[in-house]
């Protein structure tokens, strides 16, 4: 079974979120007999001690709307795993790796070369893995222009995030597509939609839990796309992500003040060093609440600025790590500012910051409006931090609200997207952290002790790879 990965993100060379984690780690965890790689683009970002084993491989041109493109092959190892890269300077040679005037044009670029490089890489897939709207053009594009040259190859496409589309007016990127006129696979008010391209087009469509694999089908949920979810219907397979337990482990994490084996020793020393750090009262006895996320309207923003004054009132620290949406940055800022004692905001993009604050926090706060999965409040419960979510996708399929009775569960969650239902529930959770020690010492552990294996999603994503090799 041979089978290509594609992404915009893999860690260690590319991450803005999740994707990225989730790149980085499902290709690693197939059986051997699996022979999995990866490409993504050449982002002139990639760490420059990864650089250094990254090889030229081929170059060729491509052809779109009378213009030559650059295209060179890349080529590396990486724990095993053979990672391949599109380089082309001016699409990729820039700061960052999203939002730009022509993410379309890049991304379109990246698919056609993904599929025009297939014949020099000395690789023939089965499946071909997309994943996420930058990819989307490809289930499309090998459905009705690349049938020939890969007769047998199925394609696999993964809804990370249904939010994100990738919408072009026709006329910016249908030079890209190799368009003369507007399919309705692909159109969506009259411009084209990439991820409905895909839907209509992949041979079998994922998404990232069972929780949102169902929400999608409303149209609370589904973006706009819900009615093209229903019909493609009994094809969206919801395979809940892992995270990679070897990368997040506190026993080992080389970025932690103080790496440990047992959350409830080990804890209070990290709180206590990172309170030192980033200048909050030095406390052991305080309960600390973190996020780290996307400042993004999705991850409950709105509802924390809602009530984050009488958040504030609660003997508690909040710790939040972010970048995104300026307005959030600036709000978040401001409110850390007036209380010094309570908050502080980071904005930033830390990866070492961020394993130090879910290993020095108690609780992790997580109130998204939706989660196609999350991977946050896995690691946040990998490193002993209790997560506070909202039921929806990913979330509600990993939390568990603590049953005082049967002493089951890892968190505390509320159902409704509602300001005060989650002030109730962190107020709940402070309490208990305060006055019951036990039970809190109980939570930990259940939060602990819960396992979000990749072995497990690899072996059944196997199973439907299989199934679509047969046919
Ligand atoms: P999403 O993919 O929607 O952003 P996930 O919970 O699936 O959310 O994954 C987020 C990943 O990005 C986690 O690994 C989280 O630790 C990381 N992350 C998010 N924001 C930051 C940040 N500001 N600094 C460091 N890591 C971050």
């Amino acid at each position: 079974m041979n089978v290509l990965f594609v992404a915009s993100e893999a860690y260690p060379f590319a991450k803005s979120g999740g994707l990225g984690d989730v790149i980085g780690a499902l290709p690693k965890s197939f059986p051997d007999d699996v022979d999995v790689r990866v490409i993504l683009p050449f982002y002139s970002t990639i760490p420059e001690e990864l650089k250094r084993n990254i090889k030229f491989l081929d170059h060729f041109h491509i052809q779109m709307n009378n213009t030559l493109y650059y295209c060179g092959i890349l080529s590396c190892e990486y724990e095993g795993i053979t990672f391949y890269f599109i380089d082309n300077e001016s699409f990729f040679k820039r700061p960052s790796l999203y939002n730009y005037f022509d993410d379309g044009e890049r991304f379109l670029y990246f698919c056609r070369a993904v599929l025009d490089s297939i014949p020099s890489l000395n690789f023939d897939p089965d499946i071909i893995h997309c994943n996420d709207w930058q990819t989307a053009a490809i289930p499309y594009l090998l459905k009705h222009q690349y049938r020939t040259a890969f007769p047998n190859t199925k394609s696999v496409f993964t809804i990370h995030n249904i939010k994100y589309q990738g919408i072009y007016g026709f006329n910016d990127i249908s030079k890209y597509l190799h368009l003369g006129f507007l399919p309705s696979d692909l159109e969506y008010y009259g411009k084209i939609n990439l991820l409905k391209g895909a839907l209509y087009s992949a041979d079998l469509i994922t998404t990232v839990s069972p929780t949102y694999a169902q929400e999608i089908k409303n149209s609370f949920y589904g973006e706009g796309l819900e009615r093209v979810i229903q019909h493609v219907g009994d094809h969206v397979v919801g395979i809940l992500n892992g995270i990679d337990e070897a990368l997040y482990d506190p026993k080992t994490d080389p970025a932690l003040f103080i790496p440990y084996a047992n959350p409830q020793k080990k804890k209070s020393e990290n709180k206590k060093a990172l309170q030192e750090y980033l200048d909050l009262p030095i406390r052991e006895d305080v309960p600390m609440v973190s996020m780290i996320t996307r400042l993004v309207e999705q991850k409950g923003l709105d509802l924390v600025a809602n009530v984050i004054h009488e958040i504030l009132q609660m003997d508690l620290q909040l710790v939040i790590l972010g970048t995104g949406d300026s307005n959030y940055e600036n709000l978040l800022r401001s409110i850390a500012y007036n209380y010094p004692d309570k908050m502080i905001t980071i904005i930033d993009f830390d990866e070492p910051l961020s394993r130090k604050i879910y290993a020095a926090s108690d609780f992790f706060l997580m109130p998204s409006r939706f989660e196609p999965c999350g991977l946050s409040q896995m690691i946040a419960m990998r490193y002993g931090a209790v997560p506070i979510v909202r039921e929806t996708g990913g979330l509600k399929d990993t939390v568990t609200y603590f049953n005082s009775k049967t002493k089951e569960g890892n968190g505390f969650s509320f159902a409704t997207y509602n300001a005060h239902d989650m002030l109730f529930t962190i107020q709940k959770a402070i309490a208990i952290y305060h006055n019951e020690p036990k039970t809190f010492n109980l939570i930990v552990n259940n939060a602990f002790n819960s396992h979000f294996d990749w072995k497990n999603s690899a072996q059944v994503y196997l199973s439907y790879y299989k199934i679509l090799k047969e046919v």
